[in-house]
Formats: C-alpha cells, structure tokens, sequence
C-alpha cells in the first residue's frame, strides 16, 4: 500500500485510521479540490525545499520570511507576519466551524494544537479526572501512533468519532455520523488556507523577480550605449544630448529611447552605403572620362 510507504504506517497504525470518515469527507469536495488535496497529502506540493531538490539553482528557502527552508510543516507554522497574520484568522474560522459542528470543546483544543505540530512532535494533555478520561486517553495514544502532524493531512484515529458521539449524548443531542468529514473539511481549509496565502506571495515575488530582470538588462543596454556611442546622423544627435536624463528615465521611457537610437543607427548605416554607392558610381563616371580621353 502506498500510504503505509510513504508516511511509514505500519498495519496495527492503518488500522487506527478512520478511513470511512476520509472517503466521507472526500466525497464533499470538488474533483479539483480532491486533486490538490491528494497533491499536497501523498506528492507534497511544491515547496522551496522540493525544488531545490529538482533544481539546485533554486533556493530551499520559505519565500516568506526567508529564514528558513520551506518545507510542508513550514508552510504551516511560517513565523512570517504576513503567515501568522492569515493563520490567525484562518484558525478562527477553523474555531467557528468546529463549534458550528457541536464539537466537544476539548477536541476543539485538541485540534487547534495538533495544527502546530511538526513530524514527531507530540500533544501532550492530563487526561485524569476527565469526563471520557478512558476514550480521550486512547485518542491521545492512538493519534500519537498515526501522528499528530498527521491529523492536518487527514489521518485521525476513529477515537475521535467515538468521543464526539459520547459528547452529543451525554448533551442529549443526537449524534452525527458526518462529523469527522465536516471537522476534517474544516481543518483542510486552515492548511490549504495557508498554503494558497503561500503560494499568492511566491507568484507575486517571482513576477518581481523578472520585472527587475527585465529592469537590470534594460540598465545595461543603455550603459553600454552611452557609453560607447553608436554612430547615428544629425537627427540622432539629440539622443545623446542629455546622459544623465535617459540614465533616470524609468523602464518603458528608457525602452523606447533604446528603439530611437536603433533606428537612428539603422538610418545612419543606410545614408553611408547611399554615399559609398553615389561615390563609387562618381568614380566610374571618372573612370570612364578619364578611358575616353
Ligand atoms: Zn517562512
């Protein structure tokens, strides 16, 4: 099986995993947002870190705060202000959907704090004296063996159900099967939330990058021009006339200073071939005078 591969399960930890409850809340999403989900659980997105692994040319590190290689669990936990700024609000609306599903409040907290754990980082409670002390003991354990950094990926032991349902009942409300799909949606906005904030900053920072490409070939073009004046005519003289003008002309002024002088060079190469045929044709006349003497 390729999951137990990938995030090394064994058979006892897969059978922890409450599978009915990931094909529930598969089925309440988009082909698209299933594609993207199972892109960022079983491939890994493209982090940083990824392609500096695909390509060593590019940087391993978080586009963000720059501070750190960017892998998945960085994506999540970004000390960036930008991050925490849309992870903080992301995490209230996670809140606000739990709630709006009844969650018991204690699982709530739970989920909250599994989000900032990283591979092998564990959440640790004192459970003695709780309500379900024996459950929410087994639901700490068994998390702890599928991964509390997994539970964002959508790995939860089937003890969460169990709780939820004692939790209705106990309120005398009427347990819903859906639960742990609806609660699992709402933990996969909060980490694709923060993946897509991710990726709006990595897209506007690479449009930058080749803007002051573009910006940097354009300086040099002129720099080489004004420094090495090309041979243009009279009506191109004018170009050259103020350096320091066309050096601080911005980007598209300066792309069109460059075109002018391009054809003024071009008009410059045609009116000497124009001189050097009439000089060549006087010539021949001169020849052909001098012959018939
Ligand atoms: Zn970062």
């Amino acid at each position: 099986m390729y999951i137990r591969e990938k995030f090394g399960f064994t058979q006892k930890t897969l059978d922890l995993i409450d599978w009915s409850s990931i094909k529930d809340s598969n089925r309440q999403r988009s082909v698209k947002e299933r594609a993207t989900q199972s892109k960022y659980v079983y491939r890994w997105s493209f982090t940083n870190k990824r392609e500096n692994r695909l390509d060593p040319n590019k940087t391993p590190m978080c586009p963000l705060c720059g501070k750190e290689e960017e892998d998945q669990h960085h994506v999540q936990c970004c000390k960036d202000r930008r991050a925490t700024k849309v992870r903080e609000e992301l995490r209230d609306e996670l809140e606000h959907d739990l709630e709006e599903l009844k969650t018991h409040p204690d699982l709530v907290t739970l989920i909250i704090r599994s989000l900032q754990t990283q591979e092998n980082q564990q959440v640790v409670v004192d459970v003695t004296g709780h309500e379900e002390e024996d459950e929410l003991r087994d639901l700490v354990e068994e998390q702890r063996q599928i991964g509390w950094d997994k539970l964002k990926l959508g790995f939860w032991s089937s003890t969460w159900a169990v709780l939820q349902g004692k939790y209705m009942r106990r309120q005398k409300k009427r347990p819903r099967p859906t639960w742990t799909a609806k609660a699992q949606l709402a933990v996969w906005n909060y980490v694709q939330g923060n993946w897509m904030h991710r990726n709006g900053v990595a897209h506007r920072n690479s449009v930058e990058e080749r803007r002051m490409k573009f910006r940097e070939k354009m300086r040099k073009t002129v720099d080489d021009m004004l420094a090495d004046v090309p041979e243009v005519g009279s009506s191109g003289r004018h170009l050259f006339e103020d350096v320091q003008k066309v050096r601080r002309m911005r980007y598209r002024q300066q792309k069109a200073w460059t075109w002018s002088v391009y054809i003024e060079i071009e008009k410059e190469k045609k009116r000497k071939h124009e001189e050097s045929r009439l000089g060549n044709k006087l010539v021949g006349l001169l020849r052909l005078i001098v012959v018939s003497r």
